[in-house]
């Protein structure tokens, strides 16, 4: 019930003591329990009592407490390196990997007063979209559990979805924050390239790699990501933070035009997500937002350059699992992890570079500017986030050429660095959530999350809980 509010309110009732930290850790604990075998979104859970004992300390120390976070449970993808607590990224190659450092986004949620309850599943790696490429089980979907959550991201969005946490931190590479919130009736913000430390995430992809919140509504992403950004003297790429006032801005009408980029809208993309996304165009013009039909023709390559680049940089990236300097023997990596080594060795060996890795990279140059020239007509783009809505479970694991085209309208928006928020706009027939997805100009975030709180005012397919869930939950 407390984990069903907004992060605002509870951060009220936890500073008036009308709640403590302690119930909601049991509140997070009970769920887990009864529910988490159903879905499998976490790897990792930390030892109740020693959780507990934390809560309590946070509840003596609750004294003129700011941040907003203090006190609230929430998980990490289990790609954020932490000291005391393992991390798997979902291969056994990790199994029981401890490292010898802390995150940098995992000790300012730390420091706010956050208070980690566990790792979540993923797909291995990064590498996937369905949280199916993982030896810790396969992620299911709460709304309906012969599904997929969506991936990578997987685990932390069926969590946030079924309750078990307020919030979690996600990483998107190409999809990853935004596919899951999509699949699971939740909230997620893959930040611009930059905007926050990447110190400490298990690199997938490192021209691509970014953080984010995942969490029920835009309003508690704000909240979050005020904790998360800024300069991190471990990541050279962060930048440094312009201090937006992500939550005060909100109510800030920056947007006037939203444009709808066509090559988003074609062949492949299933007719009821297109219904939904078309309906929220007009619910937004209704609003008083003008739009605009623009066009990025070279998003029809945007797929190619999206895999050329994140194949390659995973090659090089995987070779520091050697057996020797980090954890397990590599033989226990998936296939699908080896077929992507190997698809990126490929597209870097001498003799083919130039023609795959080097092209993708001069293409890239030119998707930036095409997006950037699409920007000077309007100031958002919205879109669908995947072309279909939850798949059956083993359809996309079974079909690598099905999964990499899930990533179609993702993937080319972490190429281009751009920031770009994912939240719930509407359902199936069969009660499946599909969401939609904003674009906007390299940091400008607190745009998105504008846009998306205008919406979620008038709209309340974010609240909606999804049936694994009872009544009091
Ligand atoms: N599904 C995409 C991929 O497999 C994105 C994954 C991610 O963002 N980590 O590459």
């Amino acid at each position: 019930m407390l984990l069903n509010k907004s992060i605002s309110d509870i951060a009220t009732l936890i500073k008036n003591k009308t709640i403590s930290a302690v119930d909601l850790v049991n509140e997070a604990y009970e769920k887990i329990e009864r529910l988490d075998s159903q879905i499998n979104s976490f790897i990792t859970i930390r030892n109740k009592k020693e959780v507990i004992k934390e809560a309590e300390e946070a509840d003596k120390k609750n004294i003129g407490t700011k941040n907003p976070l203090y006190g609230i449970p929430y998980s990490l993808k289990d790609a954020y390196v932490t000291t005391k607590i393992r991390t798997t990224c979902a291969s056994k190659v990790l199994n029981n990997f401890l490292s010898p450092y802390d995150a940098t986004v995992y000790q300012k949620l730390k420091q706010a007063g956050a208070i980690m309850i566990g790792k979540n599943n993923l797909d291995a790696w990064g590498h996937g979209g369905s949280t199916e490429n993982t030896d810790y089980g396969g992620g299911k979907n709460p709304w309906d559990t012969s599904r997929i959550p969506g991936g990578s991201s997987g685990g932390p969005a069926a969590a946030i979805s079924s309750r078990m946490v307020s919030f979690a931190i996600g990483e998107d590479t190409g999809g990853s924050i935004r596919n899951p919130s999509n699949m699971c009736n939740t909230s997620g913000l893959k930040v611009s390239y930059g905007r926050i430390s990447r110190y400490g995430v298990i690199a997938y992809a490192s021209s691509l790699d970014s953080v984010g919140p995942m969490a029920k509504s835009v309003e508690d992403l704000a909240l979050i990501l005020e904790t998360m950004v800024g300069k991190d003297k471990f990541d050279a790429t962060s930048s440094i933070n312009k201090n937006f006032d992500y939550v005060k801005d909100l109510h800030k009408r920056t947007t006037k035009i939203i444009g709808l980029p066509k090559e988003f809208f074609g062949e492949g993309l299933d007719s009821r997500v297109r219904k939904i996304i078309l309906k929220v165009a007009k619910e937004y013009e209704t609003a008083g937002y003008k739009i605009a039909e623009v066009s990025i023709p070279l998003m029809k390559y945007g797929i190619s350059i999206y895999y050329l680049t994140s194949l390659s940089e995973t090659s090089s990236n995987m070779a520091r699992y050697d057996g020797v300097r980090f954890g397990n023997s590599r033989q226990l990596l998936s296939d699908e992890t080896k077929r992507r080594i190997m698809l990126g060795s490929y597209a870097l060996s001498a003799g083919y570079a130039d023609e795959l890795y080097k092209k993708a990279q001069k293409a890239r140059t030119k998707l930036i500017k095409e997006f950037n020239k699409a920007f000077e007509v309007c100031d958002v783009l919205l879109c669908p986030v995947t072309p279909s809505p939850p798949a059956k479970i083993g359809e996309l694991i079974n079909d690598p050429l099905k999964s990499f085209l899930e990533d179609l309208y993702t993937g080319p928006i972490n190429v281009a660095g751009l920031p770009s928020l994912a939240i719930p706009a509407g359902f199936t027939t069969n009660n499946l959530p599909v969401g939609m997805q904003l674009i906007g100009k390299r940091f400008h975030e607190e745009q998105l999350l504008q846009m998306g709180y205008v919406y979620q005012q008038l709209t309340h397919w974010h609240i909606k809980k999804p049936p694994l869930l009872n009544q009091n939950d």
